[in-house]
This record gives C-alpha cells, sequence and structure tokens, in this order.
C-alpha cells in the first residue's frame, strides 16, 4: 500500500487552536471582561443594591461553569466503539468488528462511534452516546450566557454612547472605509459596541444549533436518522430526553459534575 498524506493534518491542526483558543482565551477573556470592566461600572451607576450584586455574581458564575464546563467534558467523553458486541448489530468493514445499532463509523475520527450524532469540526471529534449530553448543554448554556450578557451589556453600550451615534459606529466597525467619512478615531466605546454585536451573533449561532439538536433529542433521534419523520417519537420525550441527559437529568441541565448515569435502554435505542 502506498503512503497516504495526511490530508487532515490543517483542519487537524486548526480544530484544536480553535478549541484551546475558545477555552483557555475567548470564554475566560469574555468573563473576566464582564466582570472587572462592565460589571462594576454598571453597579456604580445603576445603584445595584448588595443583594442584586451577590445573585449577579451567582448568576454569571453559573454561566461560567456551566459553558466551560460542557466545552470540556464535551471532549473528555468518549463515543467511539472500543470492543465489538454480541448480538444485534452491523459489521464495520473499517473498524473489522460488529458495531451496536445506530453506531456509524467516521472517517474524519476513522472509529466506530456508539449511537453516532455528528462530527463536530469545532470539536474535533465525534458527538455520540456519551458525549451528546455535554454538547446539547453547552450550546444550551452559550444561549443563555450570551442573553444574559446582551441584557447588560446594552444598558453599558448605551451609557457609553449616550444615547447617540452608536448606529453609525456600528456601520463603522464592519466598514473600516467609513473612517473616511467621519474623521472621529475608534475609541473604546466602539469596542465595547463590538463585543454587543458579538453577543447577539452568538445568541444566534448557539439558539439555532441548540433548537435542532434539543428537538432531535426530544424525538429520541440522531441527527441522521432526523430525516427520515417515521423515526421520530415525540410522545416518548421523557425517556428520550433521560436517554441523553441520564437519569438525573434535572441535576445535569444545571452542573456538567453531577452524575447523571444513562439508563441502559440509551445504549441500544
Ligand atoms: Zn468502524
Ligand atoms: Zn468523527
Amino acid at each position: 500500500m502506498s503512503p497516504q498524506p495526511r490530508k487532515s493534518l490543517i483542519a487537524h491542526i486548526f480544530a484544536k487552536v480553535q478549541f484551546y483558543g475558545v477555552v483557555f482565551v475567548l470564554i475566560p477573556f469574555i468573563f473576566v471582561f464582564q466582570i472587572t470592566i462592565v460589571y462594576p461600572e454598571l453597579v456604580r451607576k445603576l445603584k445595584v443594591s448588595l443583594v442584586e450584586q451577590i445573585v449577579h455574581i451567582c448568576l454569571i458564575s453559573f454561566c461560567f461553569i456551566n459553558v466551560i464546563g460542557n466545552l470540556i467534558y464535551s471532549i473528555m467523553m468518549d463515543s467511539s466503539l472500543k470492543r465489538p458486541v454480541f448480538g444485534e448489530g452491523t459489521y464495520c468493514e473499517e473498524c473489522r468488528m460488529v458495531r451496536p445499532v445506530r453506531s456509524w463509523h467516521c472517517m474524519q475520527c476513522n472509529v466506530c462511534i456508539v449511537k453516532r450524532d455528528h462530527h463536530c469540526s469545532f470539536l474535533s471529534r465525534c458527538v455520540g452516546l456519551y458525549n451528546q449530553r455535554y454538547f446539547v448543554l453547552f450550546l444550551g448554556h452559550v444561549m443563555l450566557s450570551m442573553t444574559y450578557a446582551t441584557y447588560y451589556n446594552y444598558y453599558f453600550v448605551t451609557m457609553k454612547f449616550k444615547g447617540d451615534g452608536w448606529a453609525l459606529s456600528a456601520f463603522r466597525i464592519f466598514n473600516p472605509l467609513l473612517r473616511f467619512i467621519i474623521p472621529e478615531p475608534m475609541g473604546y466605546k466602539d469596542v465595547y459596541l463590538f463585543f454587543l454585536i458579538m453577543n447577539v451573533a452568538l445568541i444566534v449561532w448557539s439558539g439555532t444549533l441548540f433548537y435542532w439538536h434539543f428537538k432531535n433529542v426530544l424525538m429520541g433521534v440522531t441527527s441522521y436518522e432526523a430525516r427520515f419523520p417515521e423515526l421520530k417519537d415525540a410522545s416518548r420525550w421523557k425517556q428520550n430526553l433521560r436517554n441523553v441527559f441520564g437519569t438525573k437529568w434535572y441535576l445535569a441541565i444545571i452542573c456538567p459534575m453531577c452524575e447523571s448515569p444513562l439508563p441502559e435502554e440509551a445504549k441500544y435505542v
């Protein structure tokens, strides 16, 4: 057999940089920015009471732990097939073993994935039986966190612009050529406005993906199976929810560290 070039090397490096950049730079940066710049000024200008401050700090910490925790667990939990199954299944020519029903071979990961949902290029791995919970909840918590961040960043940006000129600034962010028309140099308030726009963009991105994946979870189908309406079963939504989020699903949705074992049924249906 002739040597094969590593076709996915650049994609592999890009995915790694993307992942470590998001986990160790982007998410902590957003958290530190909100807690050290936006939050203290809002507290001072809006005269927020001590009780409200404690509630906000708890909410910000809750968002941070759930976003970063679910992201890290999505990577750490491995859904690849380690050994052949005995009983009902199909034979994989690539792995040369019998895999359970609903398991598929991933060409990028080069392994069979148990209850394969899809290959996520952002995580650089497949989403399957053991990491789907964390993947879906990561999207849900990004959506909630960005909605919350948009709420108070809106007040922050409004204060900076004093209610005037923000629309023109937004145009200039996306079209730097406007600086020839607007002589005033860009400043901090333009950067704050850019963060607010990013907040809204992330709500749209995570909200759309969360809607799609959570709907599939409730219907009991994977992303591939969602093409076939006859496989969807909304009447079993409670059991479908447990099959992805585990028996303690109510704890799983508020804390990624909480154990929520999958029911035995989840591995075969
Ligand atoms: Zn395989
Ligand atoms: Zn894969």
